[in-house]
């Protein structure tokens, strides 16, 4: 049994279920990502990769895997990508998911990414996750080294990423308590998986 507060004793559902957070940029995700993560080994992170440059310990904690917009492309000819995006001057991509037996998949995208992933999977669960209000966003921007001109862009575009994710997410999370927001993700894939599990054998729930 996880360390989690999962519910779910015995997992019955073979394939693996999609969790895919979404939200405007300060919002949190990353963090709230690695939060679950660590709490809960079965859920298995997807590392994407990026043709931004890294920002400062993004390279050491392997935040993405960063490559040259050659690399990427080829990539994407290849095949390589499950979903992927053109954020702001930059290619974002989900690499098509090679999870361990018995992990479930959370990706941490963007609205776009989402939509192809719903496109491909429409039962994964996507979660809006907010900031508090614009003034945290900007102050968590800011926290980890984007510029001014890059907070504006990142805050209006922020603004699209809510109303285009409102209309695909099943579920939203304010984000201005990590633990609060911990706890309410963790409810959702409890919830989740034991619909799954149900779904897959209701006599043995
Ligand atoms: P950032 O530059 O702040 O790290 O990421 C910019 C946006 O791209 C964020 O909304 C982030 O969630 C999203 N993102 C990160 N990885 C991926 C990915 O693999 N695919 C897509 N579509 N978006 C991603």
């Amino acid at each position: 049994m996880p360390s989690s507060a999962t519910h779910c004793s015995k997992r019955l559902h073979a394939d693996p279920l999609y969790f895919v957070l979404i939200g405007p940029g300060g919002a949190g995700k990353g963090t709230l990502a690695a939060e679950l993560v660590a709490k809960d080994p079965t859920i298995w992170l997807s590392r994407s990769w990026t043709t931004r440059a890294a920002r400062p310990g993004e390279r050491e904690r392997r935040a993405y895997e960063f490559v040259d917009r050659e690399t990427f492309e080829t990539a994407v000819a290849a095949g390589r990508f499950f979903e992927w995006a053109e954020f702001l001057d930059y290619l974002m991509g989900t690499p098509v998911p090679d999870p361990p037996p018995g992990s479930d998949v959370l990706l941490e995208i963007d609205v776009q990414g989402a939509e192809q992933v719903l496109a491909k999977m429409p039962d994964a669960t996507v979660i809006l996750l907010l900031p508090p209000s614009p003034e945290v966003q900007a102050e968590r921007l800011a926290a980890r080294g984007d510029d001014e001109v890059h907070i504006r862009r990142r805050v209006a575009l922020g603004r699209e990423e809510v109303d285009r994710g409102g209309e695909l997410a099943a579920y939203t999370v304010v984000n201005d308590d990590l633990q609060g927001a911990l706890a309410e993700l963790t409810a959702i894939v409890d919830r989740t998986r034991t619909a799954a599990n149900r779904a897959v054998n209701p006599e043995e729930l």
